[in-house]
């Protein structure tokens, strides 16, 4: 048992608990019919009554959004923010979604809204440890999403000091100075900081720092681990998006805790169109929940967030909270088929950090997949290394390769039978191609969908 932010709501028993997610599902239904344009008109569409939605299952009868549907009721489409659910003068930021996958989308935050995104971080952070005292320095962005700004309020909440650095590049003497006991950041970022810190004479594992809060995107547990051991400290997975899905590990690391009071989270099957099981993968489809009384500026019922996730468990976890646990969610956008096996990022990422491998990669990596026709595809992997000569390159192919094969009997016959293939590169650092994109990386690209269409003349 550790400390907790809200102890009464963390470690609530689940019957109370039901009883208030109920509670307010049941306002949140008859606040988005009352305060917000396309809910109304939606509801009248579909034949629904908000009056009927009165539990948690009854929301599983109600149709699901996407992002396509907000960005369907919103400008350039219509002329009005169909979405927004309060009045104008009411709204405290706005802010846009990264548009990576298309136009971006927007999102209206009321001050109650950042309370419960800093609630959520806060819950999360003290979770991993975090108390007063502590500095934690922010590599997230600062921009138009929601991340950076509402963890820095929650530190104001715990009693935290930040150093809003915003991205990972910050000097050295950052840490020599300010001795943060924290950084929030992704795997790759935390590693690249450490060779830099190693460059400069500084060893991280004699840092001030005391745990790392991996965010971002989802990560293989072997980067994770690769990260806390370079380190020498905790590392704890965070997720969060601007929709108020933030989430993040407990010190017992068994799952990512979901304020369950706060939004309510549903996994549903895409191709059965059915609602999944606990121990079954699908994506997550998230309500948000409000107090009697609360408003929010732009909310959401059984939105789909497009991320896959499982829920590990309801059950009371070894830290005490009662609220359920997730595994670290995945973008499906990030996941291709080949010959009929799914392949994640996150899957290719296991092969490269497989623990050996480290001893001759930094961890950057990028990954192609290529092929033209369902009979056969060839995984290109260009893997990052210190010293080329000294690379044991057959010991990390074979790791790589048997770990990518694991769990995917379909692809290991394909293998075996010569139409799956894979094409391993060994490159000196900083010559990957995505150091010269800009924003995110993206470290799987499908390049069978590249075909380009000539029209005819
Ligand atoms: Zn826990």
């Amino acid at each position: 048992m550790g400390s907790y932010f809200n102890e009464a709501i963390e470690t609530m028993g689940r019957t109370d608990l039901d009883a208030m997610i109920d509670e307010r599902i049941r306002y949140t239904v008859r606040y988005a019919a009352e305060r917000s344009p396309f809910y109304r008109q939606w509801f009248r569409e579909q034949g629904i009554w908000p009056e009927e939605i009165k539990s948690h299952e009854d929301l599983r009868k109600l149709p699901i959004i996407s992002g396509k549907t907000i960005r369907e009721h919103q400008p350039p489409v219509c002329v009005n923010f169909e979405m927004m659910s309060v009045e104008r003068n009411d709204v405290f930021t706005i802010h846009e979604t990264s548009g990576t996958s298309g136009t971006p989308k927007t999102f209206f935050l009321t001050y109650p809204d950042w309370l419960r995104f800093a609630e959520k971080y806060a819950r999360a952070f003290v979770s991993q440890g975090f108390g007063p005292g502590d500095t934690l320095v922010v590599c997230a962005s600062y921009g138009m999403n929601v991340g950076a700004n509402t963890m820095t309020l929650a530190a104001h909440r715990i009693g935290m000091t930040i150093i809003p650095e915003g991205k990972c590049t910050f000097p050295v003497r950052t840490i020599e100075y300010y001795k943060p006991t924290g950084v929030v950041g992704s795997v790759f970022k935390l590693l690249s900081l450490a060779r830099r810190m190693k460059k400069e004479g500084y060893e991280p594992r004699e840092s001030s720092l005391k745990r790392l809060v991996v965010g971002g995107e989802a990560f293989a547990d072997e980067s994770r681990n690769y990260v806390a051991e370079v380190w020498g400290c905790d590392a704890f997975n965070t997720y969060g998006s601007t929709e108020g899905t933030m989430c993040g590990e407990c010190s017992r690391v068994a799952g990512l805790h979901v304020s369950e009071d706060l939004v309510h989270m549903d996994i549903y099957d895409p191709t059965t169109k059915a609602f999944a099981a606990d121990g079954e993968c699908g994506r997550m489809v998230l309500t948000t929940l409000l107090k009697p009384g609360d408003r929010c500026g732009t909310l959401l019922l059984n939105y789909d967030t497009e991320d896959t996730t499982v829920v590990v468990s309801r059950d009371r976890c070894a830290c005490g909270r009662t609220h359920m646990r997730i595994l670290n969610p995945q973008r499906e956008a990030e996941t291709s088929w080949v010959l009929g096996t799914p392949i994640n990022r996150v899957d290719v990422e296991r092969g490269v950090f497989q623990r050996e491998n480290m001893e001759y990669l930094t961890g950057e990596y990028e990954a192609f997949i290529t092929g033209d026709t369902d009979s056969h595809a060839e995984l290109i992997v260009r893997m990052e290394c210190g010293d080329l000569e000294a690379c044991n390159r057959l010991l990390v192919m074979e790791n790589f390769v048997r770990t990518l094969l694991k769990w995917k009997p379909m692809l290991k016959n394909a293998y075996d039978e010569g139409t799956f293939r894979f094409g391993i590169e060994f490159v000196p650092p900083e010559t990957l191609e995505h150091y010269r994109s800009k924003g995110r990386p993206k470290r799987l690209i499908d390049r069978r969908k590249v075909t380009a269409v000539v029209p005819p003349l």
